[in-house]
């Protein structure tokens, strides 16, 4: 059967570059990603760039005040509950 021999050929030539590209993978050297863009970066940093750096801690700060304004809100509801419960 002449097709078997061909399907056989076939796998072991899928396994050999499945081998290839495991192989390729281990030597691709130890990287971060850079936390704002997500491009790869030396594992000592954090950031690819001070753009991206001051970009992140804008962002962080704005979730920051999103986070108190919420917390906020969430009081001055709670307060009213109270409020016009005891009334
Ligand atoms: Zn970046």
């Amino acid at each position: 059967m002449e097709n078997l021999e061909d399907l056989k050929e076939e796998v072991e030539r899928l396994r050999l570059e499945i081998n290839r590209l495991k192989s390729e993978k281990n030597k691709i050297a130890p990287h971060k990603h850079c936390l704002n863009c997500g491009i790869a970066i030396p594992p000592d940093k954090t950031f690819c760039s001070k753009k991206c750096e001051d970009e992140w801690n804008a962002m962080i700060k704005k979730k920051k005040m999103n986070t108190y304004i919420w917390m906020a809100l969430l009081a001055i509801l709670l307060i009213i509950l109270v409020v016009s419960a005891g009334a």
